[in-house]
Formats: C-alpha cells, structure tokens, sequence
C-alpha cells in the first residue's frame, strides 16, 4: 500500500478505478495537463487481475490484441508469453505500465470512493474516499470496471459453514492450498470453467454445483498465434486499426455464410475450423445469422452439444454439462482448457442444481434438497453485479441530488454509455449502453478513454466547464442500444448482460450490441457535428446541438448500407422494363417468408381482361372459413407483380390468420390512370362475390397495399362507399401514397438515400397519371370525401418521403369520423417494413398489423353459420 499522499483539496479530475481504464486514463488526462488523483480499493493497481487471482485465471481475448495499443513503443518493449496470458502476467503487465509512465505517484490505493455529489454552485464534484476524506474535482471518471462488484451468494446459511470459504473474485494473494481437501465449486460461468481443472488436480474430492450449464470451448493454449504475430509485426498501425474498426475489436473478417442456407459439409467445417481456433470471436463467427436466426443457432449449439458428449465420458453427466434453454453467445461463452475432461476424473462430481436445489449450507458442508455434502473449503465462482453495479454502489449524486441508483431503478439510462444527463462532468468508462462486454475490452477502453480526453481538450479551448448530455439525446441513444439487442437473441436469455443474475435488478440487456465499429462512428459522428446531444456551458456561453445520433434501426441501415455498396443504378433512369428486370432480380435473392398452408394462383375477370391473383390461405382445417382480404402490391403503379411482394403476403396470411389474394392489376405506363384504380374496384367487388369460395367468409373482406397498392386499395373503398358496396370492414395502407403533392416536409427530409426517393416518385407519377389528372381523388385520395370509410390502419415511416402524406390522410380520416390506427414505423424506410425475413425489427410492426386487421372484423363464424347467411 503506498503511504496516504498529502490529498489535495481540490483537482481537476478525480479518476476511480486504476485498472485498464483508469490507467489510461490519467495518463491522458496528465498529458493535458490536468492535476489528477486517483483512487482504488486495491493494494495496487491492475483491478481485474489485481483482485481475480484464481487458479486458471486468464483473459480469453488473444494477449496480442488484449493490451494496450496507444503507444508502439510499449508494444515494442512487451512480449506475451502466452496465447492467453495468465492473471499473474497480466497483472506484471500493468504494473509494467504504471512504472512506465510514472502513473503511481498521482494514485491512491486501499481508498475506496463512497460517494459523490454535484455541487451546482462550484460546478464541482465533491467526493468522499473511506470515512470520510473530501475532494473537489471539476470531473469525475469512473473507470470502475464492469466486472468488480462480485455478486453476494443469495444462499441460506452462507455465513456459517466453518471451513474455508473463498471467492474466485477475492482470491488470496498468498494462494489457498486446497490439496487433500473435500472441495465445492458453486457456479460453472467463466471463473468456474476456468478454475475447475486446477482445483481438481489439488482436491481430493471435488463437487461442483452448477445452475446453468455454459457453452464453453477449448481454449488451445500455447504460444500466441503466429498468424495474428505475423500481421502485428508486418503492420501494427495497420492492424491496431482493423481492430479498432471491427465489430469485436479484434481484427476478424466477418462471414457472410449463412447457418440457414449452408450445406452440412460447409457447416461442418466452419465450425470445426472455430473449434480448433480456440477463440471466442471465431465460434461466435461461424455463421453470419447465428447470434439472430435460432434455427443457424441450434446448428451451433448442437455441434458443441456433441463435443461435449464425445469428451464426457458418463453419459448422464454430458447431457447434465450440455447447456439448453438458452442459446449458444446469450451468455458469454467460456474458453477452457480441460473443462469438460475434468468430470472424467473419479473423484470429480457434478450436481445439478436445477434438479437438486441448495437447501442450505451448513457448518461443515451443503445441503441439497436431496443429498447432504460435507466439505473442507467452498469456492463461489458466482459472478459479478454487472456493469451498473459498480456504478450505483459509489453513490453518485447528481444536479438535484438524485443518485444513480434511483435514476437508474428501471435500468441504467446513458448516452454513449459515457455519460448520463442530469450528472455534470460525470463520465464513465465503458459504461451500460457502450460495446464494453461485447468487444476486446482493451480496445472499447482506449476509445472511451481518448474521447473523454478529446472532449475536456475541446472544451478548454472552446471556454466551456461543463458537458451533459440532454435527455433527448440520451432517451434516443437507449432504444438505439434496445433496438440493436431485439434483432438479435441475445435479450432472450437470463444473462448478467440482462441483469439476470441479480435478484431484484431490472432486466433491461445493458452492453450495446451494434458493434465497436458502429459504436465508434457513432461516437465520432457526434463530435463531427459539434457535439451532438450534450450541453456544455462555461464563462463563454451555452452551447447545445440537441438531437439523436442514430434514429434508424440498424438492420435497415445495414440493408442501405449494403444496397449503396451495390451501386445499382437509380430506377428512375431506367425504361421501365429494365426497371422491372432489376426489381425482379434483387427479389429473386431474398428469403421467401414464411410458409402458409395453402398457395395457388387464379385469375379474376378485370375490367378489360383477366387480372391473375394468388390465394394464400393460412395453416388449419382447409374447410374452416377466414375473414378476406384483398392485397395491391407497391411499385409505384408502374413495377411489381405477384412475386414482388410474395413474402409480405406470406407473412400478413400467417400472422393474421386471413385469407390473402394478392392481385396483380394493370400497370402504366402501358396502362395509366385511372386502369390500376379501377382494377382494383373491380377486384375487390369479385372477392366480396366469390368469398365462399375463396375460403372467405362473407361479409368479413378487408382491403390492404403497400405503397402505389396502398393508393387503389383506398381508391377501392372510396368507389366501394360510393356505389354502396360492397361492405369493406377495414383497410390497411402501408406508406401509402395517398397525394400528389411532394412539398410536404417528409419529402424534403427523406426524399434522397432512402430508396423511395423524390426522384424515383416524380418518375412514378409521370409514368401513371397525368398532371391535370394527379388532384383527381382516384388518383389523390386525400383529396376525397372520407366519410364512411371502414376502420383505417395506417403504416408511417420514418425514414419515407410518404410519411406526412399518411400522417395527413390519417388525421383527415379522423375528422371525417372514421376510426384511425397510426402505426408509426419508428426508424423504417418506405420499403423496410416489407423486407420480411430481411429487417427483423420489421416484424413488430407487420405484427400491429396483423392485429390491426383481426380487429376489423367479429370472431371468426362457425362454418355452417357462414353458409347459411350466404
Ligand atoms: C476473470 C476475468 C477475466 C476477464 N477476461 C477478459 C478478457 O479476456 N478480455 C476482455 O476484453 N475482458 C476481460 N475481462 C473484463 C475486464 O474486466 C476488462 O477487460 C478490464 O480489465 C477492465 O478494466 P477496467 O479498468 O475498466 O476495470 P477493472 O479492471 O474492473 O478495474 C476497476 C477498479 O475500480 C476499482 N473500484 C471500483 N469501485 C471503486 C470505488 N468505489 N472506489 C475505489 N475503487 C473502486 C476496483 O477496485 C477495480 O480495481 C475479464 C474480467 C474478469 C473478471
């Protein structure tokens, strides 16, 4: 313990935690010439691999990207040992670097910070070490660690077992000498995986208790890969900075080979290859579509299922180790080395906890509901209070005194997971809602390091003492980092990522799951535009660009992203029929929805020749009657067919439990205005005439389309209301067209990079109506008489050129009494909503509308019933 320094009373930054972070980050903020002081509970610094001093304890990340990068010459001047460093290296390592750079001289150790508070006046943190020391700091940094909190075993009767009793997180500095003894290990994540081996070899019996069985891969230990050494050695800027712009922050490239689609030969060895690369990333790569597609994911977890059972020898112990009931990378995955081979041992046991639950622990062992054990030693390997816990146990206090455990009661609530609104200068590293758990820590460290630096460096030049982020852009940053955790499965499992293995923490999934890449862009992004989001103030003024940094959702970024990589040519400077051959061929790659019971094409008599159609009836009894619904594909008037929006009906049939006909009306330019309104009148007159036959009953026919389709289908009813019938119950318009005005301000928002562009819409109208014609209500339904329109439901995008005009159709239905449903596509472009299988986060919505359409009509009719009426 260093003697306790003359404290100064106040500094320019007080940093807690002096682990990777806060290392770091006082050798960033010295280089700005900031007075720093920084504390730390520890003897010393290093924090994780000061304090995880188990046997077997090792990072999991490769050493050669598991360090610190800033700085070549330290690279130069260490060399790793291993391929996964040991805690005993990792922590020399550390110490290496504060002795380096001289970094011990402004840290205090055994000095643990027990709170904080923002003292408005001064515009000054004011924070208690211990009992009772104060400092005044103008900002404060917790680089506390997601991963330091160790979680208090919730176990009746913990505190009076009389043998020696250890944490693996709290491991003693001198060792425990376990050899001889009757030993229990309760929990098998991480530290457990990784400690389990070397306890056995000391143990003279070894029990362990396992709750949840965890996916867990060899580690293949041994001298650092040579590849990875090769690509250092021939260009380290170049590869520290893959690493930096990679998903994970280690330099990978990521597949695009589907579990789904792939053959069994190409499954089999990609995953073989991971196995045998022994690297978290790597088995977390083997197919693109494993972290969001069970059925790719099963196919993982199925393989590793079966090492499992070829190394366990006793059949009833593998299958109790195979880990089911949540999905292979929900949990973080474990690298071990021996795991599973250990329970070969005779004198290693396995207790199921699920089956045999923890009754108590006694003074001289455990008791389960079954069986009574007697011990020498227990060792807790059970985890951690996650990222918040740190955080709310230092007692933060912000602007109105409110502490982050209150702020935070629901889930922590950031921006960037760098700082938090309401708490001035407060900063956090690797905080809830940043990449942290999810990336090479190291690497997530160095970034949020370098911007709190690059921040307070740009508010002394520009005059300002204070930065907070604004509730704005903090609540759109939350349902950013939620939206990129629903695409994927992650949220599905009771992980510490969800807060799941605390008892009473709310279940919110904290990490950002977007990727280091995304997540730095972002972070990038917001400096770019002068601070997107935060408020800063200072002698000089306030300055505040409210905002929200990233307001679509990210696999429809993905798929712009994607498309603009493709360079196709803009529709609108094509001739239609070498447009229609490009919708056609980028349809013919997608995935084909889902599976209905029943798909079959016909033709309907149209008002100058045969309009094809295709039925879609849902799964069941092919006898039982379902309500009707009459579907008009998108494309402008001009592209589309019964293929084009194939999936979409698919997905509508299945989940509304409908009878779909999908029709293909008359197109322009071949067929203009008013040809495809009057189609789809008479389309839907022939499908009111036909229900019983169509499986539908009559009297329950409800009107749907996408866009252009959108347009006729309430074109449709508007006729249908004129001619007095037939009766429609309801209609679902998905970003409708419903006007030919495209000066509405959505226009000027999202009329260019979102595929339905401005352009593209004017080539639309030019090719189906001409301009005297465009005011017409069969044309510009929103000019119409709404009154008597059936119940609406309205699809508005956030990201489409259509938005406001829907919006305005919606509010003008309202006043004319019919009843509206807007369902608002948050963070959608014109065409996501209907990439089924394509944008996952899609899915919600097409849901609402399957909702929207049962709502239109009464509880299905018995058959008979529907035949009489008839
Ligand atoms: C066993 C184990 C293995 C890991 N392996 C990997 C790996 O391979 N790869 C990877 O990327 N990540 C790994 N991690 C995550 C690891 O925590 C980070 O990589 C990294 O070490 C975090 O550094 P840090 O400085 O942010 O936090 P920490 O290393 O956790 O340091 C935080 C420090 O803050 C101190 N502190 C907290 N609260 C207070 C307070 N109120 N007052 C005073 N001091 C306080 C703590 O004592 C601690 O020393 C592992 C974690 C564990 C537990």
């Amino acid at each position: 313990m260093n003697e306790p320094s003359s404290v100064p009373e106040q500094v320019d930054a007080v940093v807690v935690g002096a682990g990777f972070s806060g290392l770091y980050m006082l050798y960033r903020l010295r280089q700005l010439g900031m007075s720093v002081k920084v504390f730390d509970s520890a003897g010393d610094v290093g924090g994780t691999w000061y304090w995880n001093r188990y046997p077997g304890a090792r990072c999991d990340v490769p050493t050669t990207d598991y360090a610190y990068s800033f700085d070549p010459e330290l690279e130069k001047a260490w060399t790793w040992s291993e391929k996964y460093a040991t805690q005993p290296e990792i922590l020399d390592y550390l110490r290496f670097v504060a002795d380096r750079y001289g970094l011990r001289s402004d840290i205090e150790f055994s000095a643990t910070v027990t709170s904080a508070r923002w003292d408005e006046q001064e515009k000054r943190w004011r924070i208690t070490i211990g009992c009772g020391t104060e400092m005044r700091c103008r900002y404060y940094v917790m680089a506390t660690g997601c991963l330091s909190l160790p979680k208090s075993p919730d176990i009746e009767g913990a505190d009076r077992f009389a043998g020696q009793v250890y944490f693996t997180s709290r491991w003693p500095h001198e060792g425990a000498d376990l050899t001889g003894q009757r030993v229990a290990v309760i929990g098998t994540g991480s530290s457990g995986i990784q400690s389990i081996p070397l306890i056995a070899r000391q143990a003279s019996q070894l029990t362990v208790f396992q709750r949840t069985a965890n996916f867990s891969i060899p580690a293949h230990n041994g001298p650092a890969s040579a590849d990875r050494l090769k690509q250092l050695g021939g260009d380290r800027d170049g590869y520290r900075h893959a690493a930096r712009w990679s998903r994970g922050g280690i330099p990978m490239e990521p597949t695009d080979v589907l579990g789904v689609t792939a053959g069994e030969a190409v499954r089999r060895e990609r995953f073989e290859a991971a196995w045998e690369l022994g690297e978290l990333f790597g088995i977390l790569n083997v197919f693109a579509d494993q972290a969001v597609d069970p059925a790719s994911n099963d196919i993982v977890a199925e393989m590793i299922r079966e090492k499992i059972r070829s190394i366990v020898k006793d059949p009833e112990t593998a299958e109790m180790l195979s880990p089911k009931g949540h999905y292979f990378g929900t949990k973080r995955p474990c690298l071990d080395t021996g795991y599973f081979e250990t329970y070969n041992l005779p004198h290693v046991r396995l207790v199921d906890l699920r089956k045999q639950p923890i009754v108590s622990i006694t003074e001289d062992g455990i008791e389960t509901a079954d069986e009574s054990f007697g011990f020498d030693a227990i060792v807790y390997a059970t985890g951690f209070d996650a990222m918040t816990g740190p955080l709310v146990a230092a007692d933060v206090a912000g602007r109105d005194g409110l502490s982050l455990k209150e702020k935070w009661a629901a889930g922590p609530s950031t921006y960037l997971g760098l700082m938090t609104a309401g708490y001035p200068n407060f900063f956090m590293l690797t905080g809830p809602g940043s990449p942290s758990v999810l990336s090479n820590m190291t690497v997530s460290i160095e970034q949020h390091v370098d911007w709190v630096a690059g921040c307070l460096k740009d508010m002394r030049e520009e005059g300002f003492e204070t930065i907070e982020p604004t509730t704005l852009a903090e609540s759109g940053w939350n349902q950013h980092v939620q939206d990129c955790a629903a695409i994927t499965l992650l949220p599905t499992a009771n992980s510490w990522y969800m807060g799941a293995n605390v008892p009473g923490k709310p279940r919110v999934f904290m990490p950002y799951i977007g990727g280091v890449n995304a997540y730095r862009q972002a972070c990038d992004d917001i400096v770019g535009q002068g601070y997107l989001g935060f408020r800063m103030t200072g002698p000089g003024g306030d300055r505040c660009r409210d905002g929200v940094i990233r307001r679509m959702q990210p696999d429809v970024a993905m798929v712009l992203e994607f498309l603009a990589a493709m360079g196709l040519p803009p529709m609108e400077t094509l001739p239609p029929a070498d447009a229609r051959a490009l919708m056609a061929a980028t349809a013919a790659t997608r995935p084909p929805g889902p599976k209905v019971g029943e798909v079959t094409d016909g033709a309907i008599p149209g008002p100058s020749g045969d309009l094809p159609y295709r039925l879609y009836r849902p799964a069941g009894p092919p006898e039982g009657l379902r309500p009707l619904v009459v579907y008009f594909h998108g494309g402008g008037w001009v592209l589309g067919n019964l293929d084009s929006d194939d999936p979409l009906c698919r997905d509508l049939c299945e989940r509304s439990g409908a009878v779909v006909v999908s029709v293909n009306y008359r197109h322009a330019p071949e067929a203009r205005f008013p040809a495809a309104a009057l189609d789809a009148f008479a389309a839907v007159q022939w499908a009111d005439a036909n229900a019983l036959e169509l499986g539908g009953i009559p009297g329950q026919l409800a009107v749907a389309g996408w866009s252009a389709g959108a347009n006729i289908a309430t074109v449709a009813c508007q006729l249908a209301r004129g001619a007095g019938g037939p009766h429609i119950s309801g209609q679902v318009l998905i970003c409708p067209v419903v006007d030919s005005d495209m000066t509405r301000l959505s226009y000027e928002e999202n009329g260019d990079g979102y595929i339905l562009t401005t352009a593209l819409m004017r080539w639309f109208w030019d090719h189906y109506a001409d301009p005297a014609d465009r005011s017409e209500p069969r044309a510009a339904p929103l000019r119409g008489d709404l009154h008597g329109l059936p119940p609406t439901c309205i699809v508005a995008a956030d990201f489409d050129p259509l938005r406001d005009e829907g919006v305005a159709y919606a509010r003008a239905l309202e006043a004319a009494g019919v009843p509206v449903r807007l369902t608002r596509a948050r963070g959608h472009t014109h065409t996501s909503v209907t990439m089924v299988g394509t944008v996952i986060s899609g899915a919600p919505v097409r849901a609402e509308i399957a909702e929207a359409l049962k709502n239109f009509f009464p509880s299905a009719e018995p058959l008979e019933h529907a035949r009489q009426r008839r």
